[in-house]
């Protein structure tokens, strides 16, 4: 056993497997690159009140933060999630132009117990679209979101989607749910969560509070006409896409900001507790809350290593790295194959090589493992007449032939 190893919750992706998650992140940033939506990186550690702004009655600020004090006495964190950054940097930088259409990639920290499925260290994916309150942009960001999965090659996904009404909805129906749960028969848990946030219990898994959240008034009741206006436009623009969704009241998500919109996508081959590949909702009041003016905002965060384990499950979005196009057996000392490698490698070719002057015999071998199209080897007849011999791996593709050194990127140009 090595002396250290990765912490709880922590894991290297090695190659081949990270190959997956390039591509993840490509097909993320062609779908909503074609929708006109440019990338923001921002800070993995913010000042701590920036992920504390979003919401005390949640286990992500509560519970799960790695907050703590750099040496100038700051109190930082290391970012739990990424919306509460983009609202951040919204505010300090105020751009002119809306909507301001984002979109974002990497890790995530969360000290959770750590199981298939959930770690203290994760990636997202993600969008956020500030300063435009239109319904159909609630269409267009779900849909995104849908045609990402599509793109994926994934079939087994729920779209789940809810409206939490305006915040006076949302208010008075947080106030029914108290008043209603005050005399349900509900676990320790769901009793605590009920003191903080009524809303969260519906959120339970456990059986014991089954029957209780069955019966628990519904927010569809509470909803404002322009708030079940809202949400009928929403629901026309997805099933004018052809994409498929189930209304489900119980659906709340964590943020206290948000209001209108939420949904969630479930995958249909995870354990019920990490169903949930991704989700978001629209909310309002964060970027003010963050210093900078009243905002509109709605966003969604999908996570890759859920998201990988779907397209496991599913069988697609393998591994499709291709195979290297020549691989350089020098037997003369190993010099001709620095240069080879660098000729081929600058002439757009990939290109490998054997190390430690290994015999012939050996190198083939590595040359055959490496699964290239080519060999491409210089022994001592060949240095002498500065030519090289060019042996194609696979059975059926013919002779090997030497050429020319100066021949050489020509060739392989005219065969690839
Ligand atoms: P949230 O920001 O909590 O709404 O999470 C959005 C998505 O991020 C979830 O649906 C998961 O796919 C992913 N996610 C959240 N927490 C974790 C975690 N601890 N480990 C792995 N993925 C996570």
């Amino acid at each position: 056993m090595p002396a250290f190893q990765t912490s709880p919750g922590m894991r290297d992706i090695l190659p081949p497997d990270t190959a997956r998650w390039r591509r993840l992140n490509a097909v993320f940033a062609d779908v909503v690159g074609a929708a006109g939506y440019g990338q923001i990186i921002t800070p993995l550690i913010e000042d701590v009140g920036v992920f504390t702004r979003i919401g005390e009655a949640t286990d992500v600020v509560t519970k799960e933060l790695y907050a703590f004090e750099d040496r100038g006495g700051r109190h930082v964190s290391l970012r739990p999630e990424l919306t509460a950054g983009v609202c951040r940097a919204f505010a300090q930088h105020r751009p002119a132009a809306l909507p301001w259409k984002v979109w974002y990639t990497g890790p995530n920290f969360r000290q959770e117990k750590a199981q298939r499925g959930r770690y203290r260290q994760f990636d997202q994916v993600g969008i956020e679209v500030l300063g435009v309150d239109d319904a159909h942009l609630d269409v267009e960001v779900i849909a995104l979101a849908s045609e990402f999965y599509r793109r994926l090659g994934l079939s087994q996904i729920t779209l789940v989607v809810n409206s939490l009404g305006e915040p006076e909805d949302r208010a008075a129906y947080v106030d029914a749910l108290a008043a209603y749960f005050a005399t349900a028969d509900l676990t320790e848990q769901s009793r605590s969560t009920l003191e903080k946030n009524p809303l969260r219990v519906l959120d339970s898994k456990r059986e014991h509070d089954a029957a209780a959240i069955a019966g628990a008034p519904k927010i569809s009741e509470f909803h404002s006409d322009g708030a079940a206006a809202h949400f009928a436009t929403v629901l026309a623009g997805l099933t004018r896409l052809g994409i498929d969704f189930v209304v489900e009241p119980k659906l709340v998500r964590g943020l206290d900001y948000y209001r209108r919109t939420i949904f969630e996508f479930q995958g249909g081959t995870l354990d019920s507790a990490q169903n949930a590949l991704g989700g978001g909702g629209r909310y309002d009041g964060l970027v003010e809350a963050l210093g900078g003016p009243a905002t509109p905002g709605i966003g969604f965060a999908l996570g890759v290593d859920r998201t990988l384990l779907a397209c496991d499950d599913e069988g697609v979005f393998g591994d499709d790295s291709a195979p290297l196009d020549a691989f350089v057996v020098d037997v003369v000392g190993g010099q001709e194959a620095v240069a080879i490698t660098a000729e081929l490698r600058a002439a757009g070719f990939t290109a490998d090589r054997g190390y430690d002057d290994r015999s012939m015999k050996a190198q083939m071998k590595l040359a055959n493992r490496s699964d290239a199209r080519f060999a491409v080897i210089v022994g001592d007849d060949e240095l002498a007449s500065d030519s090289v011999i060019l042996r194609p791996m696979a059975r059926d593709a013919g002779d090997q032939q030497t050429m020319s050194r100066s021949d050489l990127i020509s060739h392989l140009k005219a065969h690839s």
